[in-house]
């Protein structure tokens, strides 16, 4: 499977968002990154992705780590919380913006919408158009008035000129071999939202390296952020770790797992009195 054998030293993650109860997709997801550690001799880590205040929850934060239990599974302590980090995410921005990397971006979703129809379209990122770039032109002295006239900003990656101070870069992906990072595959990203003051993509590219992580284990559905998260990488001198993305579980009907189907949630499965080793047959893995 890897060409790189894993050893003692590797280490892997699992790092859920704790905005409703683990299905059977977090747990083969939690179950690939344990066993591959656990064979090896590594670390497995458990990492709590909380940064949306709104739409996480202390009850699923601990229903999550209940259930994992349940399963068998064990980690290190302790868990890192996301939303104790903030102050890792603020000096990484820093750093970024201290390089000219970053700039603040007053649009709504809305405005964004009118100046794609506008402009007649916009690249397609992974996750629909592209940002068109509207505030990366403001002068210094139009982002001065309007912060100071408390006009909410996020803060985005000039990803042009990210890409141009990187250069060539590329991750390995286990199983697929080197990959070519396109530094404009996602525009200019978000990195510090308006409600939250660091995005997805920042936190877990800090948090990746703060704490080791040399394998990152996690479905296919987040293969393509692998390009953010390499360039910010770069951008920011940390480690590359290596990254293997799983294959997604779907339900009978081939329809991805979700946290919508109450049914197929750890908890729902144990409450109808399955076993733990019930489980693993359920996601195709060995006991
Ligand atoms: N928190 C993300 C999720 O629950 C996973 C992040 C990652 O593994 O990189 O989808």
């Amino acid at each position: 499977m890897s060409p790189i054998a894993e050893t003692e030293s590797t280490v892997t993650r699992f790092a859920p968002s704790p905005t409703g109860l683990l299905h059977l997709g977090h747990a083969y997801s939690a179950l690939f990154a344990q066993r591959i550690a656990t064979e090896a001799g590594g670390r497995f880590l458990l990492r709590i992705e909380d940064i949306d205040a709104g739409r996480c929850k202390p009850e699923f934060d601990a229903a999550i780590q209940e259930d994992l239990a349940w399963l068998g599974l064990a980690w290190e302590e302790p868990v890192r919380r996301q939303s104790e980090h903030m102050a890792d995410y603020r000096a990484a921005l820093d750093r970024l913006a201290a390089e000219s990397l970053l700039y603040p971006c007053f649009c709504t979703r809305k405005e964004i919408l009118t100046e794609i129809e506008r402009a007649g379209g916009a690249p397609q990122g992974p996750e629909g158009p592209l940002y068109p770039g509207t505030c990366r032109t403001l002068t210094a002295e139009e982002r001065r008035t309007r912060i100071a006239t408390g006009e909410a900003y996020a803060l985005r990656l000039d990803a042009a000129e990210a890409g141009r101070r990187a250069g060539p870069l590329s991750w390995d992906e286990i199983g697929r071999g080197p990959q070519v990072c396109d530094p404009l595959r996602h525009g200019d990203v978000v990195l510090a939202r308006k409600d939250v003051a660091t995005s997805y993509h920042l936190a877990v590219t800090t948090d990746d390296a703060l704490q080791g992580v040399t394998l990152v284990t996690r479905g296919e559905d987040l293969f393509e952020a692998t390009h953010v998260h390499r360039l910010l990488q770069a951008l920011l001198g940390l480690p590359a770790p290596r990254y293997r993305h799983h294959r997604l579980l779907t339900d009978e009907s081939g329809r991805r797992f979700a946290k919508r189907d109450q049914s197929l949630t750890l908890r729902a499965l144990r409450e109808a009195g399955h076993a733990p080793s019930d489980i693993l047959p359920m996601i195709g893995l060995d006991a």
